[in-house]
């Protein structure tokens, strides 16, 4: 009997059980059978970020038919493909699906009747389609492989490179011949940057939250008292669920005007004044409702393997944005291009193959390229200008707050509109571009090329929040709901370049935004309305921090002569994502496994779309196959079972 532990049941660690499903049979031999152990103190399948528990007014960034836990025809993996349906399809079919089981909550139950392909389902729908999926995985497993779940937290592990593991849970321990970690979304300690403000909180008695998941802090808001004055510091996922639990949260309700499809804020009194701003100062770009009016882009044309391995061969430092970001530009570019030339055409002069092979020959920042553009897209709105997406507010300076607030309900208008009318479906096609550089991305990243400050400040800094603030934005009708409320005066906005300064005669803070030179507001709530960045030097997990502190596994570090960038990931072996263990000189850890967002293969933080050959299906699928393997080759000696 061979035995693996697999710490973290949430989404990661059930698509490494559905890919064990897969492979199992070719790789590991009957006479050899495996008992897997599946630990979270949260159910398995949602785990902690879509457990059940949450509030209901919580939703998905996501439109069910985009979500998808299962690999079809265009995943190039080595094992094999196992269809299955995804949310949209799974909500609608559910008795199809073995093993059916109803879902318990009647409100889920009602969502799930009624939900669309381009709905934008509650965090509490997605929640039951896991909990589907893992039952499914289980189902799957050939007859020599059983899983039994255990409810509780991994404190530690220890073991040596050629043999056994323990793992140490609350109230026993478990003996591996493998162990995976698919821990996921992880807490830290502040970042010291929060100190001063939680202190300033503390001694004036003040309320004051750092970045947390909105799963977990609905209680912690209570502490916010009706009318009072609160900064929330970021625009983004984090602060849409805030916003939503501190309005709707509190008893306010959205009516139609009647106009089309603007709402109405009722409040209920208990709502607090929410003062939004950003660096950006404005919410992230919506997501759209609709589908691709005409065939889809082949992506990737330009930033593909080949572009990569020509970066490669330079054999020089790079820089992201100086070396890698025109091709990546390049390829969003042909996405949105391909879209409002095939469905668009009356919106374009050139016909599309001229348009190509001219668009082939530029460089994204070429003078050559833009005068291609000018000539064969007449409206500048149907063009992508990268760096005015960037800094909707630049330069912008306004008299008053009153115009200010009137501005920003003009951009969200604007946008919402505008993403909600597929008469810009080019924007969905540069969406796609964008999502398809993460084919490339993590290999780039991996061959450590990049210069540490590029990484530093380019990929980590700059990349990642441009990537989330134009593809991670909230469904169009929470910017619809977030100018109801700037109409009830219960949303204020403040502007770009946000800062917020403490004043201690009267332990408050004081927040003012570039756009209206001179104004401040007063508050006595600083919310971080972010999702918080774990660091593996002040990890709060525990399993991580005894395995950082005995020195068994390494803080991605990239340095040069110039910079060093701790990025405050788990360093594994990009190949098959073996944890890096310093123990044993550097080298990947034949028995210890990791997967997911604390990792150093760097993904993009989504479900897999479907048809997108999603590099989360290809790492599970690598990392299943190399333990798969690793379990089949142990001597019969040396098993644990
Ligand atoms: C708030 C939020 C909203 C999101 N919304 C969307 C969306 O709408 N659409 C989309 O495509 N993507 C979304 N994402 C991104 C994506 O869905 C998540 O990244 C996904 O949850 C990642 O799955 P995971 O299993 O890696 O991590 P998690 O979901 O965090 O699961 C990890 C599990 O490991 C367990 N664990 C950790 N440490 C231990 C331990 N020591 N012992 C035992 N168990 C442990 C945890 O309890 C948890 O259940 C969202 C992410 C967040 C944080």
């Amino acid at each position: 009997m061979t035995s693996l532990v697999i710490v973290g049941a949430g989404p990661r660690g059930t698509g490494l059980l559905e890919r064990i499903a897969a492979n199992a049979a070719e790789l590991l031999p009957a006479d050899r059978p495996l008992e897997i152990h599946l630990v979270d103190p949260y159910p398995p399948g949602a785990g902690r970020i879509w457990r059940h528990e949450q509030s209901p007014l919580l939703r998905m960034n996501s439109m069910a038919e985009d979500v998808t836990m299962f690999t079809d025809e265009r995943a190039t993996i080595e094992g094999p493909v196992r269809p299955g349906p995804s949310l949209a399809e799974w909500a609608l079919r559910q008795r199809e699906f073995a093993p059916y089981r109803e879902v318990a909550d009647p409100a889920v139950r009602a969502e799930l009747r009624e939900l669309a392909p381009t709905d934008f389902p509650t965090r509490r729908a997605q929640s039951a389609y896991l909990d589907w999926v893992f039952r499914r995985a289980v189902a799957d497993l050939p007859a020599h492989v059983t899983v039994t779940v255990h409810r509780g937290t991994v404190r530690r592990i220890d073991g040596p490179a050629d043999g056994p593991q323990t793992v140490h849970l609350d109230g026993g321990t478990l003996t591996a011949d493998h162990v995976a970690l698919t821990l996921g979304h992880l807490d830290s300690a502040p970042h010291p940057r929060y100190a001063a403000d939680a202190a300033f909180a503390a001694r004036h008695g003040r309320f004051h939250l750092p970045p947390a998941y909105s799963t977990d802090i609905e209680a912690e808001l209570a502490r916010i008292a009706p009318g009072e004055p609160v900064v929330l510091r970021g625009l983004g996922l984090a602060s849409v669920d805030l916003v939503a639990m501190l309005t709707e949260g509190r008893g306010g309700r959205f009516e139609p005007t009647g106009d089309g499809p603007a709402l109405r804020y009722l409040p209920s009194g208990r709502e607090p004044v929410l003062h939004l701003g950003s660096r950006r100062g404005v919410p992230y770009h919506s997501k759209t409702d609709y589908r691709l009016q005409g065939p889809p882009a082949p992506l990737p044309r330009y930033f593909d393997a080949a572009a990569v391995d020509a970066l490669l061969a330079t054999g020089r430092p790079l820089e992201l944005r100086r070396d890698v970001w025109p091709s990546m530009a390049k390829e969003i570019g042909f996405g949105h291009y391909h879209e409002l030339f095939h469905a668009h055409p009356e919106r374009t002069a050139l016909p599309w193959p001229q348009f190509l092979d001219r668009y082939d020959r530029h460089g994204w920042y070429s003078p050559e390229l833009a005068a291609l553009v000018a000539e064969a897209v007449p409206d500048p709105g149907d063009r992508i200008d990268f760096e005015r997406l960037d800094h909707p507010l630049a330069g912008l300076r306004l008299g008053s707050t009153e115009e200010l607030q009137a501005q920003l309900r003009g951009y969200i208008t604007a946008d919402a509109d505008r993403h909600a009318d597929p008469a810009h479906s080019a924007d969905l096609g540069a969406f796609l571009a964008l999502l398809s550089l993460f084919g490339q991305l993590p290999r780039l990243l991996a061959a450590r090329r990049l210069t540490a400050r590029s990484v530093a400040e380019e990929v980590d800094g700059w990349f990642f929040g441009y990537f989330n603030f134009l593809a991670s934005g909230p469904p169009g009708f929470r910017l619809r709901q977030l100018l109801a409320l700037s109409e009830a005066g219960v949303v204020r906005f403040l502007g770009a370049d946000v800062r917020v300064e403490r004043d201690e005669p009267t332990g408050t803070w004081r927040a003012s935004g570039a756009t209206v030179p001179g104004h401040t507001v007063t508050a006595t709530a600083l919310v971080e309305a972010y999702l918080p960045k774990h660091a593996l030097a002040r990890t709060l997990d525990p399993v991580l921090g005894e395995l950082h502190r005995a020195g068994r596994v390494v803080e991605e570090v990239v340095s040069d002569a110039e910079h060093t960038h701790r990025s405050g990931l788990v360093t594994i072996d990009p190949s098959d994502s073996r944890l890096i263990d310093p123990a044993l000189g550097g080298a990947p850890h034949p028995r210890r496994t990791a997967l997911g967002p604390h990792t150093s293969l760097r993904a993009a933080a989504a479900f897999a779309r479907p048809r997108t050959n999603s590099p989360g299906f290809r790492q599970n699928d690598a990392a299943a196959r190399a333990l798969l393997r690793a379990l089949a080759a142990l001597p019969a000696a040396a098993l644990v079972g």
